[in-house]
């Protein structure tokens, strides 16, 4: 099936036609270059001049427990506020599996239309529910195929060692006999933080797969485990890739000792995800005056060389109450509590995110698979300000989603 994606400006100013087959890009030329005969029998959509992004990605979502803000309440606002709700609410039984899965695909479906086409989301496993949400999730997730690249992350519960730790470990081998994509887990929660690091890294080579931990998702600056998994990951020689999310204790230390620990991370080639809106949202509620932003240390991190790929962590849930489910919601919270810049903060949400997964850039180069967002802004820099609905999304050539707004003013 061939495709021409006509009209569609790029970044830097030029407005081309995009042909693409087999879900690759085949050609970019001048717009209006290739000749009607040319797009006979041709699947032609023309994006009217539309700024064309790479796609947007989502490194970090909470598929199972998006959109429960009004079923899940968290008053306090805090983490273990978070923490503690969702607890009572499984337990009361709040949870269907096919709510749940109803759930998932309305979260999905938001992102999509935000033009998304990458998604990992952690997945809670562990005591309790056991891998129920996986299995809700791998069914909610069953319909999107062609249509966004999603992977799943075992979110195990704590701990994972020591006392108690027996049922989060037969979990997380259910959750990997089920076919799950990477390992996770929160060992900043431990008594044992490192020792939970080491028994995660070792759970994730045995099975050959990547890993993502939720990591220092604190404040406090004596809670330091991404040292931990930085040197582990290099003493032990982990194959796979690496991901530390959250890392917010890091943006607590001097700038010597993150310039430090960040040349650690560099080399042991871990991905950091921050997650600056629930970061916002969860912490620095006991500091009343000088409230930290709870970001981490994102400059020093790039100084030092590491992948950075941002995403939004949980969406309208105990967790955080608001969220849009649109990646450029993310990249404007990167460049006002951040601090970076727009083109940055684009690529943090989109291409970082797909290197971060394991998937090829998108650079407009022939070869590239023809993954794309076609968005109603002048620039990177007034698509994320203005966050327009109107966008085309575009699979391997295909249309999967696209939104138009009508505003009116009448004077
Ligand atoms: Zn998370």
């Amino acid at each position: 099936m061939r495709t021409v994606i006509t009209n569609a400006r790029l970044t830097d100013g030029r407005v081309v036609d995009i042909a693409v087959e087999g879900g690759r890009i085949q050609a970019v030329t001048p717009a209006a270059d290739l000749r009607l005969e040319q797009l006979n029998g041709t699947d032609v959509v023309d994006v009217g001049g539309w700024l064309l992004l790479p796609p947007m990605a989502e490194p970090h979502a909470h598929l199972d427990k998006a959109l429960t803000a009004e079923q899940v309440p968290n008053p306090g606002g805090d983490l273990f506020g978070a923490i503690e709700a969702w607890k009572a609410a499984a337990d009361a039984g709040v949870f269907t599996h096919d709510d749940m899965v109803s759930r998932i695909r309305t979260a999905i479906d938001k992102l999509l239309l935000s033009g998304v086409t990458a998604i990992r989301s952690h997945i809670n496993c562990g005591s309790g529910a056991g891998i129920a949400h996986l299995v809700a999730a791998q069914e909610a997730v069953a319909d999107y195929r062609g249509m966004v690249d999603i992977e799943f992350v075992a979110l195990t519960h704590s701990p994972m060692v020591g006392d108690g730790s027996e049922p989060n470990r037969k979990a997380l081998i259910d959750a990997i006999e089920l076919g799950v994509d990477l390992v996770g887990g929160c060992p900043h929660l431990e008594d044992d933080g490192a020792g939970s690091i080491a028994y995660d890294l070792w759970a994730a080579q045995s099975a050959g797969l990547p890993i993502d931990l939720h990591v220092d998702e604190t404040l406090d600056p004596t809670v330091l485990t991404l040292r931990d998994l930085a040197r582990m990951v290099i003493d032990t020689g982990f194959e796979g890739r690496v991901a530390a999310s959250h890392c917010v204790s890091l943006g607590m230390q001097s700038a010597d000792d993150q310039a430090a620990i960040a040349r650690e991370v560099a080399e042991a080639g871990i991905t950091v995800i921050p997650l600056p809106q629930t970061n916002l949202f969860l912490q620095g509620r006991a500091h009343s005056t000088a409230t930290p932003r709870g970001l981490t240390a994102i400059a020093a991190l790039r100084e030092a060389g590491v992948l950075i790929a941002a995403g939004a962590d949980n969406v309208q849930d105990p967790f955080n109450l608001v969220g849009r489910s649109d990646p450029l919601e993310t990249a404007a919270m990167l460049v006002m509590a951040g601090h970076v810049l727009p083109d940055d903060a684009y690529r943090m949400v989109s291409n970082n995110v797909r290197r971060a997964m394991g998937l090829p850039v998108i650079r407009f180069e022939v070869g590239d698979p023809a993954d794309f967002v076609a968005i109603d802004a002048p620039s990177i820099r007034g698509a994320i300000a203005d966050a327009p609905a109107d966008r085309k999304v575009f699979k391997a050539g295909r249309l999967v989603a696209s939104s138009s707004t009508t505003r009116t003013l009448n004077r």
